[in-house]
């Protein structure tokens, strides 16, 4: 089920007399969701996630914008009736019900023509089970069952009423790290078996990026970039998608562009060619983007070598850097006990961005040879 976002906007009146201002939580998102695809929602805490899955679900009336599943116009159209399954954070399971019984429950509230016989309910909630690998432990109820037993109750919940789409809250964040990774990638396998167009709400950007076919980035109820999770990684928008993806975090540095240069701090570290000149900047470079090179251009004060197996990760200072430390991640194979008290690098201009300081807009550029 292809799903359109036509100018969606929801603002929340500002309370009372002295409520502050009223609260844009989605800000005109027009966003296209193919079908068929597992897409996650990405972005910092308050910045309208949950209200955008509200909307699409119906908890929730737009303030402005339409809503289409397919060519249907659902924006009026209340949740039970627009065939989406929900899980949330809290699996919310009945605690009194065996995991059966909570797969059942919404079966067993189908009314009409959608009622099904005693027969059939049984069988599709053994289905669901089935699918999220959990059939051995339909007579358990949630407290003798693990957190991540317990979520993949609740996915086979939403999953019996075989909904169109499939809409997930933040469902790991009750998980331990180990189990984190594991349910979500059995998500991931859930819903390329079933086809079932999956919207994933997350903060954790790695999360987001390991699972989802397209990841749209937001900020402040507003959508900052959508893509494929590498392609908005290798090449984001503005400053904040690029600092918001990646871990460890990209390294920021004020810079300068001047005369065909560019400067970080007073070493010209690239020369480059774009359409900005004599003009202050912000460079942000992954931390793989960094060579260890004695002739590199850029010049860092040591302060630690960790060393992670593979790769080693170089701490380091200068002034020019906007956070206290420039973390660079190079291959374990060189020689790090040659890197005394300072540390020079070679840059890899495709790790290179470069931003306006003012509004984080992106500059692009083209290294040149002089
Ligand atoms: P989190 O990751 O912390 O859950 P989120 O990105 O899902 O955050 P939302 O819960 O959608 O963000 O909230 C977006 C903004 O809307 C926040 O500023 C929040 O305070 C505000 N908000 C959400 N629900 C309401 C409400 N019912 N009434 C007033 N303001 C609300």
């Amino acid at each position: 089920m292809k799903i359109v976002l036509e100018n969606l906007t929801k603002i929340f009146p500002a309370m009372g007399k002295k409520g502050g201002p009223d609260v844009v939580a989605v800000d005109h998102f027009d966003l296209t969701i193919p079908d068929g695809k597992l897409v996650g929602l990405l972005g910092p805490s308050g910045c309208g996630k949950s209200t955008a899955l509200y909307l699409i679900c119906g908890l929730q009336k737009p303030t402005k914008g339409r809503i289409y599943f397919g060519d249907d116009d659902v924006t009026d159209l209340p949740t039970e009736n627009r065939g989406v399954g929900l899980v949330f954070q809290n699996y919310a399971l009945y605690p009194h019900m065996t995991a059966l019984q909570n797969i059942l429950f919404p079966l067993q509230n189908l009314k009409g023509r959608d009622k099904l016989s005693k027969e059939e309910m049984n069988k599709r909630a053994v289905e669901a089970a089935k699918l999220v690998q959990i059939e051995r432990l339909l007579e358990r109820k949630p407290s003798e069952m693990s957190g991540g037993q317990q979520q993949r109750v609740a996915i086979a919940r939403a999953l019996v009423k075989m909904p169109k789409v499939l809409l997930l809250d933040e469902p790991l964040s009750n998980l331990d790290a180990r189990l984190r990774l594991q349910t979500r990638e059995e998500i991931r396998r859930i819903q390329r078996e079933t086809g079932i167009t999956t919207i994933f709400v997350t903060h954790d950007q790695e999360e987001a990026m390991s699972i989802s076919d397209l990841i749209v980035v937001m900020k402040s109820g507003a959508i900052n970039q959508v893509g494929k999770p590498q392609d908005v990684y290798d090449d984001p928008a503005n400053q904040f998608v690029a600092q918001f993806l990646g871990t460890p975090q990209i390294n920021m540095f004020s810079g300068r562009i001047d005369n065909g240069s560019l400067y970080i701090g007073p070493e010209k570290v690239m020369d480059i060619s774009c359409e900005c000149d004599r003009t202050e900047v912000t460079v942000g470079v992954r931390p793989e983007g960094f060579e260890v090179d004695p002739n590199g251009r850029l010049t860092c004060d040591l302060r630690n070598i960790e060393v992670m197996g593979r790769d080693i990760s170089i701490v380091s200072t200068n002034e020019a850097s906007q956070a206290e430390q420039i973390r660079s991640i190079v291959n374990s194979d060189m020689d790090y006990g040659a890197i005394k008290d300072k540390v020079r690098f070679r840059l890899k201009p495709h790790k290179v961005f470069i931003f306006k300081p003012d509004t984080g807009e992106r500059i692009r550029f083209t290294e040149t040879e002089k």
